[in-house]
């Protein structure tokens, strides 16, 4: 334990690991396979980083992107931590060198494309060589059903099969449905894999469908609103951007592009514009972003709908990473439909047709949906929630008759702590409504502080919401009785402000209470 503190500020100067980091960090270091699923910026890269320090040998990154691979290697160079990366870029004569420094166990983290293990050349390098993990970056591209499905990542498990002592092998993804879960551990061959599942609410970003509404106008006078503000503008399609670009920098908009058909050397200086705040937009296409660390990033727009929900909670993810709020603004019309169909039928292949057009089935389902947007994506990322409603997304906010009930929680749930979670839905009543019925007379309840602190609500009120409570697992039934309530980890959150909880109350509920007793 000692040693993995000295480590955290020696070399990346941070003073704890978050705890979904600790759990993965303590399960690789007792050599368990681990599939991890945190949304991006969880800080997945440090759990592979600081493990490779902490165990002798090699730990292999296999990593989708040449650019996402140096900006690593820099870093950890920077920081006094000894990496590398092999890829296309190189001479042999320079991946001979690399190889050699390995070999002498001089390197402690090694970077290299999927692609690489085409080669058997290339993967017999690594015979007598001590890998003591192999992690896998955006693990989600091995399973035909992730958005970016590479086919070399399908050579990852005959390599680990190639070596000859089998590494830990830990995989890593932002994004990941449970179909891509299961069949992404199966093709690794992870070995009954330590699955940690990061809760993926993030509740500053604020999600706000607009339908059909005219989207140049929108943008116009969003950025004029906001033109302090770092932000980013999403088009599906490269003209697309080239058109706004071209609208907004002619009335004077500090903005910047990307995308595929721009030259390295465009791509480069625009994301630094961008990145060095010497502007403030950035309109760009799906090929902006991955491995962008920007933090402030404060409203990102989509100027249509994306392809699916996984591109979709990727691209929002880039926003808010300092913790600050992010307003995120899908303009969405039927006619983006058509759009993505065209994209999904020109640029996939036949065979994931079907499995991409079904992942736009499930997008257009978000954006019409009535209910809450958050409640929507985490049960299709299969993060089972309860909680009906986030509060924060625009259907939310608009909904009718949704009340924010987090201080009528908090006065219920510091009454169930104060009688010592003994009683059920009745009582509980009672208490708070300050009743004195024969129950409270014989456990004296009336002397505890939360006696009557719901005078003003009608029992009924009061039975709705920790109904509702108990519906969003706010609270939680006490195991073996039919009626006693208990509180939770959720509980805590709530009686401490760090979770709100919103909900309906029926038509005929009357919070003040017009009872006489
Ligand atoms: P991911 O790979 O999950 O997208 P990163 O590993 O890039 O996330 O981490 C995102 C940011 O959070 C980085 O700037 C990183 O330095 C920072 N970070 C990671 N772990 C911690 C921690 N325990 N405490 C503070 N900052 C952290």
């Amino acid at each position: 334990m000692e040693k993995i503190q000295q480590f955290l500020d020696k070399y990346f100067g941070i003073r704890v690991l978050r705890k979904e980091q600790k759990i993965i960090v303590d399960n690789i270091l007792s050599h368990k396979d681990v599939f991890c699923l945190l949304p991006t910026g969880g800080g997945k890269s440090l759990c592979y980083q600081l493990t490779a320090l902490l165990m002798d040998g090699v730990t292999i990154v296999i990593s989708p992107l040449i650019s996402l691979m140096k900006d690593q290697v820099d870093y950890l160079k920077n920081i006094g931590i000894s990496a590398e990366y092999i890829n296309s870029t190189q001479t042999p004569d320079e991946i001979d060198d690399i190889m050699i420094k390995v070999k002498n166990g001089d390197i402690k983290l090694l970077y290299i494309a999927p692609e690489r293990l085409d080669y058997n050349k290339f993967v017999i390098k690594f015979n007598n060589i001590h890998v003591s993990q192999v992690a896998i970056d955006e693990a989600h591209c091995v399973s035909q059903w992730g958005h970016d499905f590479r086919k070399s990542y399908r050579n990852i498990l005959p390599f680990i099969n190639s070596l000859e002592n089998r590494p830990i092998v830990t995989a890593f993804t932002a994004t990941a449905t449970e179909e891509v879960r299961i069949d992404t551990i199966k093709l690794l061959g992870l070995n009954n894999p330590f699955i940690v599942f990061g809760g993926f609410y993030r509740n500053n970003l604020q999600i706000n469908v607009h339908k059909e509404e005219d989207k140049l106008e929108f943008v116009k006078d969003y950025i004029r609103a906001h033109e302090d503000e770092s932000g980013i503008i999403y088009c599906s399609l490269r003209k697309e951007v080239d058109m706004l670009y071209g609208v907004l920098s002619d009335i004077g908009y500090s903005v910047s592009k990307y995308h595929g058909g721009l030259n390295d050397e465009h791509k480069n200086i625009n994301q630094e514009d961008f990145l060095f705040e010497r502007k403030n937009v950035m309109i760009a296409t799906n090929a902006f972003g991955m491995g962008i660390d920007k933090s402030n990033i404060r409203y990102i727009i989509h100027l249509s709908m994306p392809k699916n929900i996984e591109e979709y909670y990727q691209e929002i993810g880039r926003g808010g990473r300092d913790g600050a709020f992010c307003r995120c603004h899908l303009l969405y019309s039927r006619d983006d439909i058509r759009t993505a169909e065209f994209l999904i039928n020109t640029s996939t292949k036949m065979d994931r047709r079907e499995i991409e057009l079904r992942k736009l089935q499930a997008m257009v389902e978000l954006c019409e949906t009535e209910g809450c947007y958050n409640e929507y994506i985490l049960n299709y990322f299969g993060d089972a929630v309860k909680r009906k409603y986030c509060g924060n997304c625009s259907n939310c906010v608009n909904s009718e008759g949704l009340k924010d009930l987090t201080l009528e929680a908090q006065k219920i749930l510091s009454c169930i702590y104060r009688t010592k979670a003994q009683f059920g839905i009745s009582v509980m009543t009672d208490v708070l409504r300050g009743f004195k019925g024969t129950k409270i007379q014989q456990y004296r309840l009336d002397e505890i502080s939360t006696y009557g602190i719901m005078r003003e609500y009608t029992s009924k009120a009061i039975k709705d919401i920790i109904n509702i409570m108990l519906e969003q697992g706010v609270v939680d039934r006490k195991e073996g009785t039919y009626s006693m309530l208990v509180l939770n980890k959720l509980s805590l959150k709530v009686l401490r402000g760090e979770e709100q909880v919103f909900g309906k109350l029926s038509d005929n509920t009357v919070c003040e209470n017009e009872e006489l007793f």
